[in-house]
């Protein structure tokens, strides 16, 4: 038997709700639908993207009752020839609406199943050798159960977990829970009475969320650095850090946890935030990136962390992270902050904003918060960047924005809080949230997604996961060329 991983299916938050809608009917007769998923394809586990739902209407079968359903043969082979045209795999789902807490696939349900699974993976290794992932899931009003058709071993394995990106996040687990390095017992490392000042605020369902979880840091300097420690100290316990500077001495008026002797020694910023945590938590576990974002080795390793933070202040990571986060339908958190000076000692104007993004809701794109003359600029190669300076495009110099340790903290904590707020819920959630240091106000700001968006909208990448190019790294097109005859 080979080593299977374990597998995942995420929905939006839209597509959960129509699904809802459409199996949980008036008329309490089983209801069909089929939905057709992205892999998202890691070290840790295989995730199943929705991309798209079809629901089947009554005139789909040739039974249908409260207890049975049969597809007429005609609609199986059009969705057959639909997932076989495209690539993408196929979720077979269908309701027991007298099924309640424990839900469970009838002999007729498992019956036909392995035939049919074997038939969709023959007919698609003879037709492109690419592997077909299938699942058969199955709804009761408050309880699921699915499984996953590994061809390698020619058998059937429960799905892990089913994920819906609502806020908070909604998380179904299907296959009874793992033991993970990280977190088990007997604990060595004092887990369990470090956070228990915290289960009283937030439950223990919730630790246990946080220290399963893992999360991806990109840009571990003033504020990540922060939020790494923060994480640390709430729980959390697998880093996915990003970042290629080395600690310099100007960095020490903001960095906690970093020591002049960092500094002199040109310690990277990855390295000295690791060490930081795991002062915290010794069982804490970082995998660390130190390039300049992105690479394909730092998307791989990001690519399936529960949830993203990007903390780098750029516009040309924005972009990336903001496109990864849509592809992958990936959780993402957005911090900046700023400070503007008279140029004489002054603050004229200081703040900044977090914003969570959860897929299928809206993107950094759908509402104008990236400037794409900007992120083209901060991501040019070194070379092509030293000769738009010799030209005179981008200034030679970045002259060195002002930045305090107190700033970086506000909103480094309020995202923070809105993170834990999405694992362990406390109140209403917030997407988008500005400071504004000289008033002391906060105002929160509401977000939706725009239709024409590029990124998430139709003909964007959400939900599109292996089978597009990583952000960043798609091959390079022409520009400015006419078309040959
Ligand atoms: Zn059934
Ligand atoms: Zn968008």
């Amino acid at each position: 038997m080979t080593d299977t991983k374990p597998v995942d299916i995420i929905f939006t938050a839209d597509q959960a709700d129509r699904l809802r809608a459409h199996l949980f009917q008036e008329n309490q007769d089983e209801q069909a639908a089929y939905a057709f998923v992205s892999p998202a394809d890691s070290d840790e586990c295989l995730r199943l993207l929705v991309h798209h739902l079809v629901t089947l209407g009554p005139d789909a079968f040739l039974e249908q009752n409260a207890t049975y359903l049969e597809v007429k043969p005609e609609i199986a082979a059009q969705i057959a020839q639909h997932a076989l045209e495209g690539d993408f795999g196929l979720v077979e789902i269908h309701s027991h609406p007298f099924a309640d807490e424990s839900v469970a696939f009838s002999a007729t349900d498992t019956d036909y199943a392995l035939p049919r699974f074997r038939w969709f993976a023959e007919q698609i290794a003879q037709a492109s050798g690419r592997a077909f992932h299938h699942v058969m899931l199955v709804y009761g009003i408050s309880s699921a159960d699915a499984f996953y058709y590994n061809r390698a071993d020619d058998a059937v394995q429960p799905v892990r977990r089913l994920l819906v990106l609502e806020s908070p996040l909604q998380v179904t687990a299907i296959a009874p829970a793992e033991v993970s390095s990280a977190g088990s017992a007997p604990d060595e490392t004092g887990y369990a009475e470090r956070t228990s000042r915290q289960i009283a605020a937030f439950g223990a369902e919730g630790q246990r969320q946080l220290a399963q979880i893992k999360v991806g840091i990109v840009g571990v300097g003033g504020i990540g650095g922060l939020v790494a420690q923060q994480l640390a100290l709430l729980g959390v316990r697998r880093f996915v850090l990003v970042d290629a500077d080395t600690l310099e001495v100007t960095n020490l008026n903001r960095f906690i946890g970093a020591a002049l002797a960092d500094a002199e020694a040109k310690r990277l910023k990855v390295e000295v935030v690791t060490r930081a945590i795991q002062s915290i938590d010794p069982g804490a576990r970082t995998t660390q990136f130190a390039e300049a974002f992105p690479t394909a080795a730092a998307l791989a390793a990001l690519k399936d962390v529960d949830v993203l933070f990007g903390c780098t202040d750029t516009h040309g990571s924005r972009l990336i992270l903001n496109a990864l986060s849509v592809q992958y339908l990936l959780p993402y958190i957005d911090i900046g902050t700023g400070i503007f000076t008279d140029g004489d000692g002054h603050i004229t104007e200081a703040g900044g904003q977090f914003r969570v993004m959860l897929p299928g809701k809206f993107c950094l794109s759908c509402i104008d918060a990236i400037d794409s003359a900007q992120a083209m600029r901060d991501l040019l190669p070194l070379d092509a960047r030293a000769e738009h300076q010799a030209r005179g495009y981008i200034p030679t110099e970045d002259i060195p924005a002002p930045s305090v340790v107190f700033l970086n903290a506000t909103l480094a904590s309020l995202a923070v809080g809105e993170f834990l707020n999405l694992i362990a819920p406390y109140r209403e959630s917030a997407s988008v949230v500005y400071y504004f240091m000289q008033t002391q106000e906060l105002r929160r700001i509401g977000a939706s997604r725009s239709p024409d968006c590029v990124v998430c909208g139709a003909g964007g990448r959400l939900a599109l996961g292996d089978l597009d190019y990583l952000p960043g790294l798609e091959p390079a097109r022409k520009l400015g060329g006419f078309p040959t005859p």
